[in-house]
């Protein structure tokens, strides 16, 4: 069905479009697997030379119907859900990089993904290349060679805030013949739509806005279609026949489709990380909203970021992509949907981990917990938490302050989260 719907009729009506008498809302099929009338037609399946179902660990019309509006939402030409936004980082690379080769990523990476890359798959016989923005084109150019496979950065980089950007990084990579990866959880297609800025995959953990109530784990793969597989040889699990498929050659059969073709048809039959048709159903819900709220959660984050600029007396520094003086605004305008930058703000208290702990522990409102990204307020202190054995200096080698702070501003009245800071400041003085 050809439609020019924009980004937040998606959200709402995306992916299912009943038919006569059909349920409203999105049917959830909670069966393990699917019945045909004949062999020959389940073979056709099997031999990929037919659309359809065989079994829910590779594909699941609940799932398919979410994979549409997400595809859809990004402009790409097919999407594939797993069960984890650390199951989508993993597929995204391994789907086209095996031992013996090499990938570069940026070393602002979510850390869950920094682990993943440079020390599982490090096991699996595939390095990264670490490169930072204050890296020269020339240094970053020479973390490539014939064995590199992809790029790899995130859109809003969590916690740090950095935004990519991708009129400097894109054409690197390009010319070094390797496709870009995005990690866009933070920023939502709403706010970033990385194919349109020359991105060529794209990856969310849907656990944070998508979901955005925080019940359910999950990611995506989104396929921009847009890479050219065969030009160099470069990638010959894709041009060349694959033998698990009878020899089927996914540029050939499968065209623009071709990764995500084989992320599905080979990794997920293979790694079975795939989501529950009730989680599909549930991230669903949330996409509905998505639009909505992303734009509330902005709105408040900047105000929240405002408030403690106002306080140097006891912050000690605020970073929001949002805030005219930061030092990503020019990119946030740039690449963000009206320079909104979503509800993550980052800040630094006066007085290091015991302020931290102190102003944490007095807030009412916004809860202390292991996640960010959703509907209510939440904080996270990572020297006192994910970081807690770290010294003071080792701490700062690792490029966090004592005193730091990740503040997920919720979709709440603003007026309540600022009070709720403002009175949990007091504690620290
Ligand atoms: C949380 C997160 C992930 C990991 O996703 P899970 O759903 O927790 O596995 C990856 N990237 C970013 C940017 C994240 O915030």
């Amino acid at each position: 069905m050809k439609r020019n719907w924009n980004s937040s009729t998606i959200c709402v009506q995306g992916g299912y479009i009943p038919g006569n008498g059909e349920t409203r809302t999105l049917p959830i099929y909670q069966s393990t697997t699917f019945k045909y009338d004949t062999s020959e037609e389940l073979a056709k399946l099997f031999d990929l030379a037919e659309d359809g179902h065989i079994y829910t660990r590779i594909s699941n019309p609940t799932c398919s119907m979410v994979e549409k509006k997400i595809a859809e939402l990004e402009g790409g030409v097919g999407a594939m859900l797993t069960s984890s936004g650390q199951a989508a980082s993993l597929i995204s690379v391994f789907n086209i990089a095996s031992a013996g080769d090499n990938f570069v990523m940026m070393s602002n990476l979510y850390g869950g993904t920094t682990n993943l890359f440079l020390v599982t798959m490090k096991r699996m016989g595939i390095e990264a290349r670490v490169a930072t923005s204050d890296m020269s084109d020339d240094e970053i150019c020479s973390l490539f060679d014939e064995r590199t496979r992809c790029f790899f950065g995130e859109t809003i980089a969590n916690p740090s805030l950095e935004v990519f950007d991708f009129d400097r990084f894109v054409p690197i990579a390009h010319s070094m013949g390797v496709p870009v990866i995005i990690d866009n959880t933070f920023a939502t297609p709403v706010l970033c739509r990385p194919f349109s800025f020359g991105a060529d995959i794209v990856v969310h953990s849907t656990t944070k806005y998508m979901d955005g109530h925080a019940t359910v784990v999950g990611g995506c793969i989104v396929d921009g279609g847009s890479f050219d597989w065969e030009k160099d040889g470069r990638y010959p699990e894709l041009s060349e026949p694959d033998e698990s498929y009878h020899g089927v050659v996914y540029t050939k059969n499968f065209g623009k489709a071709a990764y995500i073709t084989k992320a599905r048809t080979q990794l997920m039959r293979d790694l079975g990380s795939t989501p529950q048709p009730i989680s599909a159903f549930l991230l669903n819900l949330g996409l509905e909203t998505l639009d909505v709220r992303i734009r509330r959660h902005s709105e408040n984050a900047l105000k929240v970021a405002e408030y403690l600029k106002s306080r140097p007396d006891i912050i000690e520094t605020v970073s929001y992509p949002g805030l005219a003086d930061d030092s990503e605004h020019e990119r946030a305008g740039k690449y963000l949907l009206d320079g909104m930058a979503s509800g993550v703000v980052s800040f630094c208290i006066k007085g290091g981990r015991e302020n931290a702990m102190k102003f944490m522990d007095s807030l009412k409102l916004a809860a202390i917990v292991t996640h960010v990204a959703d509907a209510r307020t939440c904080v996270l202190n990572p020297a006192s938490t994910t970081h807690r054995q770290l010294s003071d200096e080792m701490l700062r080698k690792a490029g966090i302050e004592p005193g730091f702070v990740r503040f997920s501003v919720g979709i709440e009245d603003v007026r309540d989260i600022i009070s709720d800071i403002e009175e949990a400041l007091k504690a620290c003085r």
